[in-house]
């Protein structure tokens, strides 16, 4: 797609052939929320990192503080889609109040939603703060639990969402859930694939480390296997399934994610129009074409020349 197409096209996005896709803003705080509500075509906020908040904070934010920040993402967006995702400490985001101990494997150990087994007040207060910032802005957000594995993780969680009056979700970036997503559906009322993450666990490869960046490609069709079994889940459940990882900024990449069904994608502002413009280019027919032909595909590289070839023919 050519500059001017991507500089030139306004949302909301669909196809060619008019299916509609919900194109949203990963975000930081409310900084960013304003930037994406101002500066892009971004229908609402998919994926809000709010451990990113607290990077510096020696002790826990006060539900109150927390209520602020929260309330200002909300507001960058009234009546519009926000997904708040709940702390996703340790690992790579060490948060400083979160008494997390060293561990010889982080990124396998105590982190995101796990942190709750041996600091539940993290979690509760956190959802208060939402559930109040909510009240305040009349915006009711969408809540997402990070890490998850079990199914018992997303019991847990939902219900604590829903004693608040949240939306409760949870994102797929362990293999397990996305193998069996419907077990998990029982539950929650979405599901957000983190492709980055499952990326990660999926090939066994660190995301941190860039000799190991031909194996987190989101290319690679294990991976992308994994995405399109929890697309077919959340279809069959009849509940939303989108992509906040870095994946769902590559505009090839997007279409196939649409082809597997995928309902939203989520991605640093700045990329909106571009996956936008590409998502213009293209029918439904092309993107399952496309998503068909991934799967079929031996490799990464093979996997992103079949969807070239999909997606630059007439149909
Ligand atoms: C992911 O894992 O893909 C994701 C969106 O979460 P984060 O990048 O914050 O780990
Ligand atoms: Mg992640």
């Amino acid at each position: 797609v050519r500059r001017e197409t991507i500089r030139a096209w306004r949302g909301p996005a669909r196809t060619a052939d008019g299916h509609d896709v919900q194109l949203l803003a990963n975000v930081q705080d409310g900084a960013g929320a304003r930037a994406a509500a101002e500066k892009s075509q971004a229908e609402g906020v998919g994926l809000f990192r709010t451990e990113l908040c607290f990077l510096s904070a020696d002790t826990e934010p006060t539900v109150d503080r927390q209520r602020e920040i929260y309330a200002e993402v909300l507001t960058a967006y009234p009546d519009r889609k926000v997904v708040i995702r709940t702390l996703d400490a340790g690992s790579d985001k060490p948060l400083k109040f979160a008494n997390l101990e060293h561990e010889e494997n982080p990124a396998m150990g105590v982190r995101g939603i796990r942190l709750a087994t041996g600091n539940p007040g993290l979690l509760t207060h956190q959802l208060d703060a939402i559930a109040e910032a909510a009240r305040e802005t009349g915006n009711q957000p969408w809540v997402m639990a990070p890490m998850v594995a079990t199914v018992d993780e997303a019991r847990d969680f939902a219900a604590a969402c829903r004693e608040r009056n949240l939306v409760p979700g949870i994102m797929v970036e362990v293999p397990a859930v996305a193998v069996r997503a419907r077990f998990y559906l029982e539950h929650v009322g979405f599901l957000s694939i983190g492709t980055n993450d499952l990326a990660q666990y999926t090939m066994a490869a660190d995301r941190m480390s860039p000799r190991l960046a031909a194996f987190t490609d989101p290319w690679q069709p294990g991976v992308l296997q994994l995405v399109a079994d929890t697309a077919r889940a959340g279809a069959d459940s009849g509940k939303p399934v989108g992509v906040c990882g870095e994946a769902a900024a590559d505009p090839q990449l997007a279409c196939v994610l649409i082809g597997f069904g995928i309902t939203s994608l989520s991605m640093a502002h700045g990329a909106v129009a571009g996956v936008g413009a590409q998502l213009a280019s293209v029918t439904l027919d092309q993107c399952r074409e496309a998503a068909e032909a991934v799967l079929a595909a031996a490799d990464a590289q093979t996997a992103r020349k079949a969807a070239r070839v999909a997606l630059s023919s007439f149909a």
